[in-house]
């Protein structure tokens, strides 16, 4: 989609340096991370946000990709955390998950 930085990086027209890149799906580090690691995994696919998620292959590839970076990144027993922001909590209109470790347990609500 034009003027969507995610479409533009995805297309190569923004360079990046993928920790993950294949036909469907991309991942790199956030620009702005708030651990250390914090990366985005990205469909390829312009999908504007979680609630249009339909494309259940390219799902399972997501899921496959994840793990594979947890794995790579050393965080099965570090703690780590997926977020998905949606509904208008999101800055960037492309769906994408974030992927943020290593973490603690997160602290229940009273
Ligand atoms: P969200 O609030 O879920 O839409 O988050 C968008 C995320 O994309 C933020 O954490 C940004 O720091 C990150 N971001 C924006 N532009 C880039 C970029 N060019 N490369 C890497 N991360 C980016
Ligand atoms: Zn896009």
């Amino acid at each position: 989609m034009k003027d969507c930085i995610f479409c533009k990086i995805a297309g190569h027209e923004i360079p990046k340096e993928f920790s993950y890149e294949d036909m469907d799906v991309m991942a790199f580090p956030d620009i702005n991370p708030i651990s250390s690691v914090h990366i985005l995994i990205i469909p390829k696919e312009h999908i504007k946000d979680f609630m249009d998620f339909r494309n259940s292959s390219v799902l399972e590839k997501v899921k496959d990709v994840i793990q594979k970076i947890v794995k790579e990144q050393k965080l099965e027993d570090r703690g780590y955390r997926i977020v998905v922001n949606g509904g208008g909590a999101q800055v960037i209109d492309h769906l994408h998950f974030h992927l943020i470790g290593p973490l603690g347990k997160a602290v229940p609500m009273e």
